[in-house]
């Protein structure tokens, strides 16, 4: 990001305007796209955290940070939409393709109780044989036998799969899949919404605007979503920052997104390739511009899954209010080079030294054990972080 001041000074010529957006933004007024950019490229680092911290105060003045306790479930690799970025999915045929059984999901979801999780993030590739009637029977199976668990799975992109596979409309693979049992979806296969970085990306992907029209459908039909932004594969600022605002007009609409969750790509064994083109500093600046931005989206959640732990601790003071889960199982972005680790203990001790008050959430983010007092922690070695990659080496290009 060459135009960041690089001395943490304010740019002569714009310091007044930046500290006027900045303060606005603070107080919890609305800024525009290109005040955001503004920011994001020429706010020194410190003012730009500390107007995000005030606005996360004025949200949540009890000082609580959250994180949650779920499982990861993968379903099938095998997908025909072949994103550049993906190093888990295997074209259909592929003598390393999989397909789990349901009865297997449903053990894997009672491991997941065992151990406090209260929700379940079913992820999977767009098998071409998987119409509507797989993704009911797979969520009737779980609520049948957890129904206690919250089914915040699926996104947008596996709605526009299904709405092909079974050749009925969008507004019915919605209403289906909640009364299958679906929650709320999770906000994955947004990566970019911008067109071009989007296109090159992901090909076969449907386009942001339809990502986005899926979850303003979602939304009207009563399932809310959260929304994600992969960024460093390409993307310029602006259009990091167009991203932001395709989901903020729609959150205009419909106050369906629960929270924003922006992650860094991760480069290894894809046919992207190349590196993370977000660097930390990106990382972090872009987090406190989304809570300046995002003044209609509650919750914004910080990855340490992607950028490590002291990162993601970084985040709660850049106007993060959530950590993420403690993810029992995750293959998707291990499989893609992610290497970090953690265990609730770990979370929860980030969010103390933090300075924050930890607590376990629910999908809702609503407050389920609020950790006050060190000597009441949980201890539980086996609430960890566990990465069973499968990712391979690719055998063709
Ligand atoms: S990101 Fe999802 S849709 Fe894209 S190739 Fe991987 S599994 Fe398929």
């Amino acid at each position: 990001m060459s135009d960041v001041d690089a001395d943490g000074e304010i740019p002569v010529g714009r310091g007044d305007e930046i500290r006027s957006v900045l303060d606005r933004a603070a107080a919890g007024g609305r800024i525009s796209a290109q005040e955001a950019l503004l920011l994001y490229t020429r706010a020194p680092l410190h003012a730009l955290g500390a107007a995000a911290d005030t606005v996360r105060r004025s949200r949540y003045p009890d000082g609580i940070a959250t994180y949650i306790i779920d499982r990861n479930i993968n379903y099938t690799n095998v997908c025909v939409t072949a994103c550049r970025f993906c190093a888990f999915y295997r074209a259909p045929k592929h003598a390393e393709g999989w397909v789990r059984e349901v009865e297997d999901i449903v053990v894997k979801c009672g491991e997941a109780v065992d151990l406090g999780a209260t929700q379940i993030m079913l992820q999977g590739g767009h098998h071409p044989d998987f119409g509507i009637e797989w993704y009911e029977g797979v969520f009737t199976a779980i609520k049948a036998a957890y129904p206690q668990l919250a089914l915040h799975s699926l996104g947008a992109s596996e709605v526009v799969h299904i709405s092909r596979t079974s050749g009925i409309e969008i507004a019915e693979v919605i209403t289906r899949l909640r009364e299958a049992g679906l929650d709320s979806f999770a906000g994955a296969g947004a990566e970019i919404l911008t067109e071009r970085p989007r296109h090159a990306i992901a090909p076969l992907k449907e386009p942001g605007h339809v990502w986005l029209s899926v979850m303003e459908t979602a939304h009207t039909l009563g399932l809310e979503s959260t929304a994600t932004f992969m960024m460093g594969t390409g993307e310029t600022n602006a259009e990091r920052i167009e991203h932001l605002r395709m989901i903020r007009d729609v959150q205009d609409r419909t106050g369906g997104f629960r929270s924003f969750i922006p992650w860094t790509y991760q480069p290894e064994n894809n046919h992207l390739g190349g590196r993370t083109q977000a660097t930390t500093l990106e990382y972090l600046r872009l987090v406190a511009v989304a809570r300046l931005f995002f003044d209609n989206i509650a919750h914004l959640q910080g990855s340490w899954l992607t950028t490590g732990k002291e990162v993601g601790q970084l985040t709660l003071h850049m106007g993060a209010d959530d950590l993420g889960s403690v993810m029992l199982e995750e293959n998707v972005v291990s499989s893609a080079g992610a290497r970090h680790r953690t265990n609730r203990s770990e979370l929860i001790s980030l969010i103390r030294t933090a300075g924050r008050i930890p607590a376990q959430r629910d999908t809702l983010y609503r407050h389920l054990v609020v950790h006050r007092d060190p000597a009441l922690d949980p201890v539980d070695d086996r609430v960890a972080s566990h990465f069973s990659s499968t990712a391979l080496p690719l055998v063709a290009s």
